[in-house]
């Protein structure tokens, strides 16, 4: 347990709910290892009282917390500054508080690539890749594939109207040619064919309703092909066991959620985040 004193100072998550999050785990485990006086809570808040919310964080002078759904876009505007890669994605997922200013970032793309890089030596540069949904978290992930040099990225989405928009916010920054298809046979298949890396973003497949359900069935993968799941509970959705079974590489995504807490550590510590214990402590829980 992290020792609280009088000089203890405060982070956070921030969503409805936070009962579920194991941020409050890996980062307080974190913090705990490196003796650091932090203390990082659960911030459960109403819909209706989120820029009140805010306001008191900001009162009470907390030096910084995640959000998480359904807060990581509203959030912008109660915010002082957010930086660029934050309003590229339009989302941000981590707040530090800089002497009273409280400024957004967005460490889920970042988090992301780091975890695609421990999982398999799998260079970006002039890769094709299909990323499966154009939600928030596809959004960060489809940029930071794209700042790592990605050629082509298709973004496959049930509304491909959500997936045109991403498109159009990020195709003025980046060199990378971005493609929208729906989820049916056809042209899809065309572009796994064409890819090595496919990342699904979708919740389907997540507890409690994984179920037997699957964004895309898995025998429309190339055999070959290097498949990333961004859900890590449960830690092999019907997506990724299948891909396995018909011998493509698998991961899910418990290094994103990891790097992506490291990173926002970093911010609010600036100290080098203890990666390996809070592995430990996610894959225990
Ligand atoms: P979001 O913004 O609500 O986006 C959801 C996406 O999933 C949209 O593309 C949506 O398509 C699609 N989708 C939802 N239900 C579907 C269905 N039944 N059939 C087809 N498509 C469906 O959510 P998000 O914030 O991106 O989060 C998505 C998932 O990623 C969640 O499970 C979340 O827990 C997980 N996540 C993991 C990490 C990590 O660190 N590992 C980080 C962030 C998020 P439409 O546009 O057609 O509705």
């Amino acid at each position: 347990m992290v020792q609280i004193t009088g000089t203890t100072k405060l982070l956070g998550v921030m969503g409805n709910p936070v009962a579920h999050s194991l941020s409050p785990l890996m980062q307080n485990v974190a913090l705990e290892s490196l003796n650091l006086d932090y203390c990082y809570l659960p911030l459960e808040i109403k819909p209706e009282l989120l820029s009140q919310a805010v306001a008191g964080l900001r009162a009470l002078g907390l030096q910084g917390f995640n959000v998480t759904i359904p807060y990581k876009e509203q959030i912008i505007a109660c915010l002082d500054k957010v930086d660029d890669e934050a309003l590229l994605i339009g989302a941000v997922n981590t707040v530090v508080n800089h002497e009273g200013k409280l400024v957004g970032y967005n460490t889920d793309g970042r988090g992301f690539l780091r975890s695609l890089a421990e999982e398999w030596d799998l260079g970006l540069y002039g890769e094709q890749v299909v990323v499966l949904g154009a939600g928030g978290a596809a959004r960060a992930i489809v940029s930071a594939l794209a700042s790592a040099g990605a050629s082509k990225i298709t973004i496959a989405n049930r509304n491909v109207e959500r997936g045109l928009l991403l498109k159009a916010d990020l195709e003025q920054h980046y060199p990378c040619k971005i493609a929208v298809v729906d989820l049916s046979e056809g042209e899809l298949d065309r572009e796994l064919a064409a890819s090595h890396l496919v990342v699904q973003t979708t919740p389907v497949g997540m507890y409690p309703h994984a179920g037997d359900a699957t964004i895309i069935e898995p025998t429309r993968l190339r055999k070959d092909s290097y498949v990333y799941d961004i859900i890590f509970n449960p830690p092999e959705t019907r997506l990724l066991q299948g891909a396995k079974e018909q011998g493509c590489r698998t991961a899910n995504g418990l290094g994103m959620l990891l790097h992506q807490g490291a990173l926002s550590f970093e911010y609010w510590t600036g100290i080098e985040a203890p990666v390996k214990l809070m592995r430990q402590a996610l894959l225990e829980r």
